[in-house]
Order: C-alpha cells, then structure tokens, then sequence
C-alpha cells in the first residue's frame, strides 16, 4: 500500500487537495485571527506539514471535516473520549445538565457525586478541588507542596508534560518538543525548577544529596505519554517514593493523562506506588473542562479558605462539565470498557508484528516508533530518524482516512467505541508507513 505520492515541490497529493478545501480556506482566514491560526500549539500542523483539520463532528470513533472527508480519530481530543465521541449516556447528562442552567458560581450537587468517584477510585485519598484545566491542577499541587514544606524547588523529568504553567515550561515534552522548544520565553522557572533524566535514580539521589532541603515536591507522569510512551520501571518508581520520604519532599503523580486510564484508579493501582497528590483532567471532564487535585486532608485542607493556600476558579466546577465527568465515570465504573480497550490494544500489538519498528502500547494509548533498537525509556534516547520517518507518514494516514496526532511526539489513543476492523486499519497503515519510510 502507497499512500505518500509526492510532487515535484515536496508537497504530497492530500496536501495538495488540502490547498483548496474549506478546511485550508478557515485555516487561512484564522491565521489573520490567531497566531498561527490556532488555540493550542500542536493544532497548526507545523511539525507534520499541511493545514490543520477543520472537524464538524464526531460519532463514537469517526470525525467528519468541514468538506465531508470522514476519518477514523486516534486523537480523540488528546485523551478525553475514552468512550468515544458522544456517546448517548454522557450526552443525554450534557444536555439535561444544560437545560438546568449554564453556571452558578455557587456550590452544586454534582461536586459531591463527582468528588465521590474520584475518592472511591483513590485509596487513601480523602480530598478534591476540581479546577478547569491540567495546567492548573499541577499549579495548585505544586503550590501546595511548596506551602506543606516551606520549600521552593520542584524536581521534575526531561519529558515529562505537566501543562503550561511557568515552572513546567522547562523540558517539558509535547508541544514543546513538537515545536523544538526545550524552554518557553518569557519563563523565569530555572531557579526553583530542578530536571533529572527519567529512570534515572543516581540522577536523583545527587538531586536529593545537592538540593535536598529545598525540594518541596518530585512530580512526575507515571507513565510517560507527553514525548512518546517512555514506559518506566516499576523500581525507579518506587525509588522515587523511597527518596521523597526520605528527604521530606511530596511525590506528585501527574494523572492527567493516566488517571482512569487503565482502570477505574489511578496509576497507583498499577505501579503499587503511591504518590502524596495526584492531579487529573482528561478523562474526568469526559470531554468538557475538567480537572482536579487528589490528596489527604492533611495536605489538601491547606487550600483557601480552610488553610492559607489561595486557589479559585469562576468556571472551577462548573455543574454541566461536571455532569460531563460524572457520566463518562458512570459508563466506567459499569465495566468492560477496559477490558474491551484491552482487547483492541492486544489485537493492534498483534497486526502491528511486522513493523519496521516498534509500536509501544499500554492499555488505550499507543506510540509508532518508527526506528530499530530498544523502545526508548527517556526522551532523550528518541532516535531523530524516528521523528523524521513519522512527519513524512503523517500525510499518508490522513489519506487513508486515519486521524492521528500530528506529531511524531504525542501518542495515539484507543476508545470503547472503535471495531477491530478500525484497529486493522490503523495497524495496516503504520506497518506500511514504517516499511515505506525505512
Ligand atoms: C494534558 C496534560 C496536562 C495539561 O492539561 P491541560 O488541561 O491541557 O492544561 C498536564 N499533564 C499531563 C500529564 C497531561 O497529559
């Protein structure tokens, strides 16, 4: 199978069509607009060439653009849709919530019952504060760190993802790495910001022995999924939990990405580590914004107005995101989903033997290797060869009406609502990119 057929310039065939559709057409007008036409960075489709999709709508696990091109989505919104898009149950709780007002600003019912799964699905955790965004949970953790310690430094790994707030903006893996940026301007973070290797644990402990009484918190994704899947061993982990303790510093386990994830739990479940606060976003908002900080009363009744850390939110709550969350939750908690996700994900490993290459899958997220040798546990291990044969293929999958990331950085993601025949496909048209790219 060829999908890549490319012209004199350069540019490939479905680029060239791209050129005249209505998707180019609002790309170009946006980009008078906004910069780079776009409202998050990885949108604009630098890194894979081309103009950006312009989607209509979404059906379980098919997306339709503006020029009625139909595409199976591997993106699903960077991880929300679990499920699927609008899936009947969590839409029919969007619209009943809708009907019943917008936003209070005032406490509401569906706090409670959200705050409630969450906790049933986190052992040992007995508190929430829902926030809108991931980059605001991981701001109001490390603000809590910093408040229960009396410390100022923040530990945190090459390639790991944890939002935009300044103080993660340094080697921080997704767009950032997609852009070729290894530090954002306009950042002053480096002082209290400390970046060790992954897997690593000498690396640490010299952190721990040169900085010791000044790191408040080591936050880290359990399992990598911003610069690749760099997929760690379950004895760094508990290294880290052993040093933190040690030293008196918080463990954060970024669960943005992880949380319900790989069942109804956290990523303590499958590491046996058990991290001090754990923030979530993604799947939690089934779609819509929402996200949140998990602890003990211990550390989480610092936060305003019962202790003297100020955090807030006009939208932070917001009732028909959280019966968004609390729906996507309740198709969760009734089971087989994971199970079924677990299935597809066996079947793509098996379609996906003949790669040239390696396709690293956990559960619902996977990422196309496209280089020979070990899968890489680090991001700095990730071969360019890799990157450059990914770019080059991205054309290729949307012509063959599959919808991933546009970047060689960023993984793919499985849902409830894709068939096997979807899985074939996707595993089809990344054997062949591989081989056609080698
Ligand atoms: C997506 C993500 C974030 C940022 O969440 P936003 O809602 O985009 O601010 C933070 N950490 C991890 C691990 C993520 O995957």
């Amino acid at each position: 199978m060829t999908f890549v057929s490319t012209t004199h310039d350069g540019t490939t065939r479905a680029q060239r069509a791209a050129q005249s559709s209505r998707s180019a057409e609002l790309y170009a007008r946006a980009c008078e607009l906004m910069p780079a036409g776009v409202s998050s960075p990885v949108r604009a489709f630098k890194h894979v060439g081309g103009t950006p999709i312009y989607l209509r709508e979404g059906r379980g696990a098919r997306v339709t653009d503006v020029d009625g091109n139909r595409y199976v989505d591997f993106c699903l919104a960077w991880g929300p849709m679990i499920l699927g898009h609008s899936h009947p149950e969590v839409v029919e709780a969007v619209v009943r919530a809708t009907r019943d007002g917008l936003a209070f600003g005032t406490t509401h019912a569906h706090e409670v019952a959200l705050a409630e799964r969450i906790l049933q699905a986190f052992p040992g955790k007995e508190r929430v504060r829902f926030v809108v965004s991931g980059t605001e949970a991981v701001q109001t953790a490390l603000r809590l760190a910093r408040a229960k310690t009396g410390r100022k430094r923040i530990l945190k790994f090459s390639g790991c993802y944890h939002g935009h707030s300044d103080a993660m903006l340094v080697k921080g893996g997704s767009g950032l790495v997609t852009q070729g940026i290894a530090e954002s301007a306009g950042v002053i973070a480096a002082e209290t910001t400390l970046v060790a290797p992954l897997g690593d644990e000498a690396a640490i402990e010299e952190a721990f022995a040169a900085h010791g009484e000044t790191i408040a918190a080591v936050i880290l994704e359990p399992l990598p999924a911003n610069n690749g899947l760099l997929v760690q061993g379950r004895r760094w982990l508990e290294s880290l939990r052993r040093l933190t303790r040690a030293h008196g510093a918080l463990l954060v386990f970024d669960e943005v990405i992880t949380g319900f994830r790989f069942g109804f739990s956290g990523y303590d479940r499958v590491s046996g580590v058990i991290p001090d606060l754990v923030t979530l976003g993604k799947i939690v908002g089934g779609g819509l914004p929402v996200a949140a900080v998990v602890g003990t009363a211990e550390v989480m009744d610092l936060l305003a107005p019962k202790g003297p850390v100020y955090q807030a939110g006009t939208m932070a709550g917001n009732p028909v995101a959280l019966a968004c969350g609390i729906a996507t939750l309740d198709v969760l908690a009734r089971g087989g989903v994971y199970e079924r996700l677990e299935t597809l994900g066996r079947l793509l490993d098996e379609e996906t033997a003949g790669i040239d290459g390696t396709l690293i899958r956990r559960g619902s997220l996977f990422w196309p290797y496209f280089a020979p040798g070990a899968a890489p546990v680090r991001a700095e291990a990730i071969a360019s060869e890799a990157v450059d044969r990914f770019r080059r293929a991205y054309a290729g999958f949307l012509a063959a009406g599959l919808y991933l990331p546009p970047s060689a950085y960023e993984v793919g993601f499985l849902s409830a609502a894709h068939d096997e025949d979807d899985v074939r496909s996707l595993a089809r048209a990344l054997v062949a990119a591989s081989k056609a790219q080698a």
